[in-house]
């Protein structure tokens, strides 16, 4: 019987590479900022944040950590904390080395879904560059290097993986540039890994394993 089920269940994935959708893994994102950021730096967070894992097949639906809870189940989960200012404003012609942008917690050799985004030691970062930025335009590029950082953390969680790509959001440090430019995505082995990790989840919540 369960052989069965488990066969209906494969039966009903698509394989990669085919025009059907990707079967999703429901995953849900509880974030916590330190300081509120304004609304349009959180869009343009959550729309690269939701472009950039989007061929890796994860649909991401947003919380607020202290928000009150619906007692819906998640299979995936993670909670991620935006750290210091996270506004445009007052910006300086200084560039520092904030460190590491970001960081995935680790505890005996696990990965755990909890990660932390240093959103004043971005915008220190980038701060010099996004002053050339058009007014209008600064808190929309400010909220997507944001996210980029965020979904490099996102990888590390969901692929299950301290490894590092050669290029792209799953290299190991970013540029200035990077995070300001127009284009940023996952190379090919990155979304790949992704898309493994979140077609065996899917796979896992489907057949009732946890
Ligand atoms: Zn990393």
């Amino acid at each position: 019987m369960k052989a069965v089920f488990l066969s209906l269940v494969l039966a009903a994935l698509p394989a990669f590479g085919g025009h059907q959708e990707t079967p999703l893994a429901p995953i849900v994102l509880y974030v916590h900022f330190q300081q509120e950021p304004p609304p349009a730096v959180f869009g343009a967070l959550q729309d690269e944040v939701n472009s950039i894992m989007a061929p890796g097949g994860l649909r991401i639906t947003w919380r607020d950590l202290s928000a009150p809870r619906d007692g819906a189940v998640s299979v995936k989960l993670a909670v991620i904390s935006f750290k210091g200012r996270c506004d445009v404003a007052g910006l300086n012609p200084h560039t520092f080395d904030p460190g590491p942008l970001g960081w995935t917690h680790i505890s005996d050799g696990i990965i755990l879904p909890f990660a932390d985004i240093d959103c004043q030691g971005i915008r220190g970062f980038i701060q010099k560059r996004l002053l050339a930025v058009p007014v209008e335009s600064r808190e929309k590029a400010y909220g997507r290097a944001l996210g980029r950082v965020l979904a490099h953390e996102l990888y590390h969680i969901f692929a299950k993986t301290t490894r590092h790509g050669s290029c792209g959001v799953g290299k190991s440090k970013f540029t200035v540039e990077e995070l300001l430019s127009p284009e940023f995505q996952f190379e090919e082995r990155e979304s790949s890994a992704l898309q493994r990790a979140n077609l065996y989840a899917t796979f896992a919540w489907a057949s009732g394993v946890r």
